[in-house]
């Protein structure tokens, strides 16, 4: 599904001195590399404050606890996402509040969404799924309507440009009070290894961010509040600053591949490329079909038997996770008939920064085989 070494050897001699200096420096926690990588990425994504952590979820349970919430109030989630978008709002004994997604871009369904508030409602997390935007116009104004906090889960769309309704363009992740992302190796700004961090714009709200991340303590050994350890490696730091400047050029890449799956797979009807939005481009974390009206779990067998990898992202909508059987009376008798199909009916094809023409001429050709 993705090529990081193809990718790493064409920067390994800059990646292997970077890893050697924090070596030789042994400054292997909070490492000049550390607080130079939040710079850099605070000043690529246009925003105030970058906080690095040791991975996406723990930014999203530190997003959590920095905007003050109690078990309790309710969150709400897209049903359609990675379990780690929800498991922290239960963890901390909040209310997960799931809410189906749009049948065509897959993130929260904006109508629904309105309908799911309640007095208890004290945040949304929307996730811009597979590299393309949810309606942040949208749901900004409800959040703002309700006085409600917007954690916006970045994980899949770090570097993706969002076009607001006023005409100013903006980068991902930074128009909810935190943004989070995951330095995860696959996602499209990928570590070697565990990572991730918050972005604000608000003062505040960083600091609580920082303090938490640091058990709580805003001067050495005086814990004002509970807090986690959650720190980004130097290391992972020094190689995240290397790559950070090659993310555009990677996010080009991965836009090169879905076009030219676009347009070779367009035209079969029983496939339905991925939809793009107005208010968003797509960096296209991943390229995700809909199969339509033949079997999603032969074509996948049908890719593997010509050695060629697909995934099913996510092949058990949230609502039917067994973890979250204790919440599903919250949800009432909510819908959500468009997660439930699309459990059954995406694939996604491999998507990475070293396609080439010839590799993706064969994935398109086994693949409309299958339909013949
Ligand atoms: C990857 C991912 C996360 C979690 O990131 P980790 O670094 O693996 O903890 C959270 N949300 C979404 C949508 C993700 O894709």
């Amino acid at each position: 599904m993705c090529d990081l070494k193809g990718q790493y050897t064409k920067i390994k001699p800059e990646i292997d001195s970077a890893i050697q200096e924090v070596i030789d420096s042994t400054s292997f926690i909070k490492g000049k590399d550390v607080n130079l990588f939040q710079d850099n990425l605070a000043k690529y994504l246009g925003v105030k404050h970058v906080i690095g952590c040791a991975n996406g979820t723990d930014a999203l349970q530190i997003a959590l606890m920095a905007l003050g919430l109690k078990p309790g109030d309710e969150v709400i989630t897209p049903d359609f996402t990675f379990i780690a978008t929800v498991e922290v709002v239960a963890l901390l004994g909040m209310v997960p509040v799931l809410v189906d997604v749009d049948p065509l871009n897959f993130t929260i369904d904006i109508k629904k969404l309105e309908e799911a508030i309640t007095p208890k409602t004290k945040a949304i997390i929307p996730v811009h799924l597979f590299g393309q935007c949810a309606n942040m116009d949208e749901i900004m104004r409800i959040a703002k309507k309700h006085s409600i906090f917007v954690i916006e889960d970045n994980a899949q769309a770090l570097g993706a440009d969002y076009f607001m309704e006023n005409g100013s363009k903006v980068k991902a992740g930074t128009l909810g009070d935190i943004g989070t992302t995951s330095f995860f190796p696959s996602k499209n700004l990928g570590c070697y290894g565990d990572g991730g961090a918050l972005f604000t714009n608000n003062d505040d709200l960083a600091n609580e961010i920082r303090s938490i991340a640091n058990h709580g303590m805003k001067v050495r050994y005086h814990h004002d509040r509970i807090g986690v350890n959650s720190r980004l490696d130097t290391i992972q730091a020094a190689i995240l600053n290397v790559k950070l400047k090659y993310l555009e050029e990677y996010n080009r890449a991965r836009i090169f591949a879905a076009n030219y799956y676009d347009s070779n797979l367009k035209a079969c009807s029983h496939l339905a490329v991925p939809s793009r939005v107005k208010w968003s481009n797509h960096i296209f974390h991943q390229y995700t079909l809909r199969v339509i009206d033949a079997n999603r779990d032969e074509l996948v067998k049908h890719l593997a038997s010509f050695g060629i990898p697909s995934m099913v992202y996510y092949p058990v909508p949230l609502h039917k996770q067994k973890a979250f059987e204790p919440y599903r009376a919250v949800n009432g008798t909510a819908s959500f008939h468009v997660s439930d199909s699309l459990a059954n009916s995406v694939i996604s094809l491999p998507m990475h920064t070293e396609m080439d023409e010839s590799t993706l001429k064969f994935i398109c050709e086994k693949t409309l085989a299958f339909f013949k």
